[in-house]
């Protein structure tokens, strides 16, 4: 049966944010507004996640696309529970003390793989800093369950950098998905108060990891926009991001999800991001996808297909 557990209030959601100023949230442009979610196929699509017990970042980082990509039952799991050990300042996913993990959760994302039909899947998580591997074998897990599920099932995960993790990045690429991505999110310059948990090297180096670990999985990062970056700024982000190999750049526009969180600096015209997409090209990457309301699962399958397409059209030209 359907069940909507008790929502959190914002407070309990971003505790540790309770304590900063509001800043009010802007006006969207109307490139940005998107429709209210009312479709059948949205509302199946709720029911399984909630039948099943499952968290998606769709709803937990209240993606604006939630209408339609539900309506077409593309829904982005979000493994290792919903609450979260970092705080980054643009997110909207629960900030505190996680729950201990649930050994029958790579099972239930397997059957909702295989209810919901998917030819391509994203999968991805909180970050669990608690935990010695910081969620690697959860993650290892559902790769093995879809695959026993659904064999013809492409898999893309979306991980936390695994910072002071060992050797969580290289037994995860051992697991073999097909697309592994890691999102730098924003410039250098912006770390300490965007994503003041991470270092942009270090997920930079994950994702050239992978790629030396095994050169056959695609490599994929995205970047907000709008956070207060410079143009030149994202051109370094791209060339930093070919250094490593990565096959595939999302940029998208930054969302303020509460008074609470960053503010947005500004928002960026189509005009702008087709720019960004032309120069990306330009780069050497085998796909790019960049619009307002482009996020790192928006259109992965279909997204998915064009990078293979691309590999083998590089691969016949020698
Ligand atoms: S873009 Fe990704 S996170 Fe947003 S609704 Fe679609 S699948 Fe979910």
């Amino acid at each position: 049966m359907e069940q909507d557990a008790p929502k959190k209030t914002r407070e309990q959601r971003h505790p540790e944010k309770q304590r900063r100023p509001d800043s009010p949230i802007a006006r969207k442009p109307e490139w940005i507004r998107v429709k209210a979610p009312t479709s059948p196929g949205y509302h199946d699509t709720r029911k399984l996640m909630r039948n099943l017990n499952l968290a998606t970042v769709c709803e937990e980082a209240a993606c604006p696309n939630i209408g339609e990509c539900w309506k077409v039952k593309h829904a982005t799991f979000m493994i290792l529970g919903e609450t979260c050990t970092r705080a980054c300042s643009f997110c909207n996913v629960a900030t505190g003390q996680p729950d201990a993990l649930d050994p029958m959760e790579p099972a239930r994302v397997a059957i909702a793989v295989q209810k919901l039909g998917l030819k391509h899947v994203v999968i991805t998580s909180v970050d669990r800093d608690d935990l010695e591997d910081g969620g690697a074998e959860q993650f290892i897990k559902v790769i093995s369950e879809i695959r026993r599920l659904s064999p013809g099932t492409t898999i893309e995960i979306l991980t936390p950098d695994f910072k002071d993790k060992g050797d969580a990045v290289e037994k995860v690429a051992k697991a073999r998905p097909d697309v592994f991505n890691h999102n730098l999110e924003t410039v250098p310059k912006l770390y300490p108060t965007i994503r003041p948990g991470a270092r942009y090297f270090t997920s930079l180096e994950l994702l050239n990891r992978v790629k030396k670990i095994d050169p056959t999985i695609f490599t994929k990062s995205g970047l907000m926009v709008g956070l207060g970056e410079d143009k030149i700024e994202i051109m370094q982000v791209m060339d930093d991001l070919r250094a490593a190999n990565v096959d595939f750049l999302t940029i998208g526009q930054y969302l303020q999800p509460t008074p609470k969180h960053a503010p947005v600096a500004r928002f960026v015209t189509p005009d702008e991001f087709k720019s960004y997409e032309t120069i990306a090209r330009a780069k050497g990457f085998l796909m790019v996808s960049a619009s307002p309301l482009t996020r790192s699962s928006y259109h992965a399958d279909a997204d998915f297909e064009k990078m293979k397409q691309a590999r083998e059209a590089l691969i016949k030209a020698g």
